[in-house]
């Protein structure tokens, strides 16, 4: 007997992801802006531009520790007739000259210094004796040479970091280098975490036999944690309908709602019908995709909620295909929101029924110029163990049973590639 939701929506067109991703951005706005110090911005989204106050580097300033030498000294300089040059003085970084280079002379100059009046290149040491009176230069060398010029790295007025960017390390190291110490950026996301399930425990707690350890509420933690946001998870929710709208309901302090299970068509899964009560708009409730089909998106009093299946694989395929891009759009970010798609070669056969495209769960590595990708032992949708060293998604596109080894696929990565 189909229960009123399924018979609602029988005849609603499956989407298929890539509609459901748009559905999902179109959902969700930058939240506001906050101030953070330098030291806090680390996984922030920049919401400004950041522009450079100043020339950097300020001044021509050399590459290497050697000698500022006018390049004309040493024409014809060789091993058995070095360029000899007078030392007039010693500079290390961060001191200024008083003398500048006169022919037949040199300054002992140190990375970084600034370069000294008269000198257009820098000898470095490995090129000399390394003298300290006088300095023996064993060849010759072009005008510019080891001279990092004034602006080089960024000239005042350049953006030098965009807004809508995550600041990741190097980011914070010319922010430092800009002196600003002080930044906007987006407010991290607030995201109330719903697992669903009559037979779900708390992990301290003993596992008679039906009970399931709730793992997706600490799954789902730490994507939210590695996305940027802030996880506030809510616990369980009794399979009732009351129980599930009053979790919905408490969940609306946060930005985003998650919640796991209870979103198939079986005669406990009352996310969708809670969603409805409490008026919530739906936006699709359910993808073209393997794992992961049943995925509801609706919006509720200004907040996105998603509802993941409550298999522990298809409910982190959906937070890394869904959820995580929304996140970053809602910090603020404007590039890099989709996960990439790279193309991978398969150490492995896979198969697959072909009634949906198929995300195989596989661990791809750096191997001879190229990326190869091994499948992970047992594909279901529940063995939670597929997703241990897992950092991609192989796509089988509806249609394809099998894939040979050796053959080329598309698979959206997740973490970092391997060795
Ligand atoms: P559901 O989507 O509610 O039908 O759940 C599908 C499967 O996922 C069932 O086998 C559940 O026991 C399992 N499951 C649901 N919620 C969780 C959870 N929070 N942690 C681990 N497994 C879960
Ligand atoms: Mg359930």
């Amino acid at each position: 007997m189909p229960t009123t939701f399924q018979r609602a929506r029988a005849n609603e067109r499956m989407l298929a992801v890539e509609e459901a991703q748009e559905q999902v951005l179109a959902a969700v706005a930058p939240l506001p802006e906050e101030e953070v110090s330098l030291g806090e911005a680390l996984g922030r989204v920049l919401r400004e531009d950041v522009i450079a106050p100043a020339d950097v580097p300020q001044r021509d300033n050399t590459a290497m520790d050697g000698y500022a030498v006018r390049a004309g000294d040493l024409d014809g300089a060789t091993q058995e007739h070095p360029a000899i040059l007078r030392v007039i003085e010693d500079l290390p970084a961060g001191s200024l000259a008083n003398r500048s280079v006169e022919p037949g002379t040199a300054i002992r100059i140190m990375t970084g210094a600034l370069m000294p009046d008269g000198a257009d290149a820098v000898a470095h040491v490995e090129i000399t004796d390394a003298g300290r009176e006088t300095v023996r230069v064993y060849q010759p060398i072009q005008a510019g040479t080891h001279i990092r010029r004034r602006g080089e790295d960024m000239l005042a007025g350049d953006i030098v970091v965009s807004e809508g960017i995550r600041i990741g390390p190097g980011e914070i190291g010319v922010l430092a280098a800009v002196q600003k110490s002080v930044l906007r950026v987006g407010r991290r996301p607030e995201v109330a975490i719903l697992s669903t399930g009559n037979e779900l425990i708390g992990i301290d707690e003993v596992r008679t036999p039906g009970k399931v350890v709730n793992s997706n509420a600490w799954a789902l933690e730490a994507l939210v944690r590695e996305a940027g946001a802030i996880p506030r998870p809510l616990g369980i929710v009794r399979d009732t309908r009351e129980a599930t709208i009053a979790a919905f309901e408490s969940a609306l302090a946060s930005d985003v709602i998650i919640s796991s299970g209870g979103v198939s068509a079986g005669a406990y899964d009352f996310v969708k019908d809670a969603l409805d009560a409490l008026g919530a708009e739906t936006k699709f409730w359910q993808v073209a995709m393997k794992p992961g089909k049943p995925v509801v998106l609706s919006t509720l009093r200004g907040r996105i909620c998603f509802g993941l299946p409550g298999n522990p694989v298809s409910c982190m395929v959906s937070f890394h295909l869904f959820v995580a891009p929304a996140l970053r759009k809602l910090m603020g970010q404007t590039t890099d929101i989709l996960p990439p798609a790279v193309s991978v070669r398969m150490a492995a056969d896979m198969t697959s029924r072909g009634d949906r495209r198929t995300y195989h769960r596989v661990r791809v590595v750096a191997r001879d110029g190229s990326l190869l990708a091994t499948p992970m032992r047992a594909q279901g949708s529940g063995v939670t163990t597929s997703m241990v060293q897992a950092n991609a998604l192989a796509i089988m596109e509806r249609g394809v049973t099998h894939v040979e080894a050796g053959s080329v696929l598309p698979a959206v990565l997740f973490g970092m590639i391997g060795q």
